[in-house]
């Protein structure tokens, strides 16, 4: 797709900006998912409905899921007795439903269903006497509900390559690997192969956990950042996929930010600069990377063109529970 934007003041002079937009990007199916979840329990149980974390980590859709009248808390223990509650698209550790359970709260839960899945590979390795490795970020939500899926002691965070070498264990204690949805594909498989290297009986998914989604903008960051100058990502400093997606440039060699919104670019980055690559990692809305563009569009003549690496077609079903 091609498209010609004009500027709207003097800067027509200058050199047009070749801007490249990687496909796919944004939104993918488990963020639209838990939008709608929110929206449909507003619908279904009247305001408030409470959301345990950031549903997705964009500040922008926290916004505007509180102006509907959804109220965000990070524990339970700030929810009322009896309220509705969400639960974020990260997942939860499995004492929270025990917990809303028991304080008879109306509880609906927004994990993805890929997060879902790792929850249950990782219930089925214990119940088959393997201790877990799981490759993710200490502290990320999705890491916190993974490892509360199952009894502590039976699970180990790797976090890098050099854990790798830190890991301890009795010869004849069978293994098993599981690792977060949104990594990045190429560390991930470096630190699999070091732990497949260290412990051969080790067991695992045939391919990583790593979801459609943010193997898909990895890949597309890859095409547009070796033709670009600047590489920019929409994108919040919580949000891992959207973290990795800049690393990805980077390691190509291609200068690359994080920005939240079109207000965070400086206009001195454009200094010297003929293309940037734009993207968004899988919890920003399509109307944040429009507003960049017409951003960029005030500052310098755009020439704007969509690079496609795959299409997505991924939608997930709602709970039962809204959908009846
Ligand atoms: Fe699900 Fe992947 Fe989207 Fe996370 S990034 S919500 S795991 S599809």
């Amino acid at each position: 797709m091609n498209a010609r934007l004009q500027p709207s003041r003097s800067a027509d002079q200058r050199k047009p900006l070749q801007l490249l937009i990687a496909a796919p990007r944004g939104f993918c199916a488990g963020v639209d998912r838990a939008i709608e979840i929110v929206e449909r329990a507003i619908e279904r149980y009247g305001v408030p409905v409470y959301v345990r974390h950031e549903i997705v980590h964009n500040q922008y859709v926290v916004d505007a899921l509180k102006a509907q009248g959804a109220i965000f808390v990070e524990e339970l223990d700030e929810v009322p007795d009896g309220a509705p509650v969400v639960f974020s698209a990260h997942g939860v550790p499995k004492s929270v439903p025990v917990e809303a359970q028991r304080r008879t709260m109306t509880w609906v839960d927004a994990t993805c269903p890929l997060v879902s899945k790792v929850h249950r590979q990782a219930e089925r390795q214990v119940e088959a006497g393997r201790h877990i490795l799981f490759i993710g970020h200490r502290g990320h939500p999705e890491v916190i509900g993974t490892m509360g899926q199952v009894p502590e002691g039976s699970i180990t965070l790797v976090e890098t390559l050099t854990d790798v070498g830190t890991l301890n264990f009795l010869p004849d204690l069978p293994l098993a690997f599981l690792t977060q949805t949104t990594l990045s594909v190429d560390d991930t498989r470096e630190i699999v192969a070091a732990l497949q290297a260290r412990f051969p009986d080790i067991v695992g998914p045939k391919a990583e956990d790593i979801c459609y989604a943010t193997s898909n903008r990895q890949a597309a960051v890859k095409a547009i950042a070796p033709g670009s100058d600047l590489v920019l990502v929409i994108g919040a400093t919580n949000s891992s996929n959207s973290v990795r997606l800049v690393e990805v440039a980077m390691r190509m060699g291609t200068d690359a930010r994080l920005i939240q919104r079109a207000s965070d670019i400086d206009p001195a980055w454009l200094d010297g600069v003929g293309t940037v690559g734009l993207t968004a990692g899988a919890s920003a809305p399509e109307k944040l990377v429009r507003e960049v563009v017409e951003q960029l569009a005030q500052w310098r003549t755009v020439e704007e063109r969509t690079i496609v690496t795959t299409e997505e077609k991924m939608v997930f079903k709602l709970p039962r529970q809204l959908i009846d």
